[in-house]
């Protein structure tokens, strides 16, 4: 029975109610008179699975079983068994065998794990197309929200690493960074940061925030772009006034210093005062701390942040912190007196759509 996904409720209903009186006449399921209702209250296949393979785990331990858990150990049983009877129903019925939904319920259900303290919600997705539309649906809403919410500018919003072609020119850099987005170290589940650093208009800023956005989609997890010496200007100019922009810039620069993902934009322009520059050191070392993820901009590299500015603290944080990248093509600016057109495309493609004296700050 093909095209399920487009059957109405009622039909899906009726297919499903004359699958189970067909499977019940069978002697094998004789022990079992469940409705069509009950199936589809009955947690994910893979849960009540797992309960019962946990209750067997703890009875096996015990010379003699709590009474409660015998109890709990029949249902469980019970439960597995009307689980395998929900999959021959969804077979007959059309659906794949592993289908809970049988697409008569939300093809998602949060079943609460432990208990107090240790307690947690894990969720289960239908593998049936159903709940995989459902899911792929229910990831991208998250993740539309969390860029949303990661302060983009709105010039850099479209790049993405896929717009940043290879060409002779760019292959390494990009293999470099496609290694670095796919190698988490899994033991650790902890990933480097990067210090992208190049000069002026080589397109720093869009490839930090579509490796940003690439991993914010990966992992569904919060990040955030900031342009530090905006961030700083604006701390200062909100310091002793109690207004809301005050609050607002505090709670940017207190999300800056733990978010999972971080793009430093502009690291590397110049702090007048020490208050800024000591901003600049406790971010860094915040991120050294928290384990988040740091993506800075430079178009210093760390031995110049030491030699031109004197910030040898911060260069060797985030000699620590990151892996170091230089992106050294042509200035987008200058493009007659730098005649590379391979790379000015791959480059132009990062920055698509940018005005063309925008692309970053002046130095
Ligand atoms: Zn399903």
């Amino acid at each position: 029975m093909k095209g399920y996904l487009n059957m109405d409720q009622s039909t899906k209903r009726q297919a499903a109610e004359a699958a189970l009186t067909a499977v019940q006449a069978e002697p094998q399921w004789a022990d079992l008179a469940p409705t069509v209702a009950a199936l589809v209250a009955l947690k994910p296949t893979k849960y009540v699975e797992w309960v019962l393979l946990d209750l067997r785990t703890r009875c096996a331990k015990r010379d003699r079983p709590n009474p409660w858990e015998v109890e709990n150990l029949a249902t469980a049983e019970q439960d597995v068994r009307l689980a395998e009877l929900r999959a021959v129903v969804a077979t007959r019925h059309g659906r794949p065998a592993d289908c809970w939904c049988l697409g008569l319920r939300d093809p998602r259900c949060s079943v609460q794990g432990g208990t107090g303290y240790g307690a947690y919600w894990h969720e289960y997705w239908c593998p049936c197309p159903d709940g995989q539309a459902a899911h792929q649906a229910a990831q991208a809403r998250a993740y539309r929200a969390l860029e949303a919410a990661a302060g983009i500018p709105s010039r850099f919003q479209a790049c993405t690493v896929e717009s940043y072609p290879p060409s002779e020119a760019t292959r390494p850099v990009l293999a470099t960074l496609r290694a670095w987005l796919a190698g988490s170290d899994e033991a650790t589940e902890y990933r480097p940061g990067l210090y992208l650093h190049g000069p002026v208009g080589v397109g720093k800023t869009g490839l930090a925030v579509a490796l940003l956005k690439a991993l914010m989609e990966e992992t569904l997890e919060d990040g955030l772009f900031l342009n530090l010496p905006q961030v700083l200007a604006r701390r200062k100019r909100a310091f002793g006034k109690a207004r809301d922009d005050a609050e607002d810039a505090e709670a940017l620069w207190e999300r800056a210093l733990t978010v999972p993902y971080l793009v430093i934009d502009d690291l590397a322009a110049e702090y007048s005062t020490d208050w800024a520059r000591e901003q600049v050191y406790t971010l860094v070392d915040a991120r050294h701390a928290e384990e988040g993820t740091t993506i800075v901009t430079s178009n210093l590299t760390l031995a110049e942040l030491v030699t031109e500015r004197g910030e040898e603290r911060i260069a060797w944080r985030l000699a620590e912190l990151c892996d170091v990248v230089c992106l050294d093509g042509p200035n987008l600016r200058d493009r007659k007196a730098r005649a590379r057109p391979d790379v000015l495309t791959a480059v132009r493609a990062v920055v698509e759509g940018l005005p063309e004296q925008e692309e970053e700050a002046p130095a």
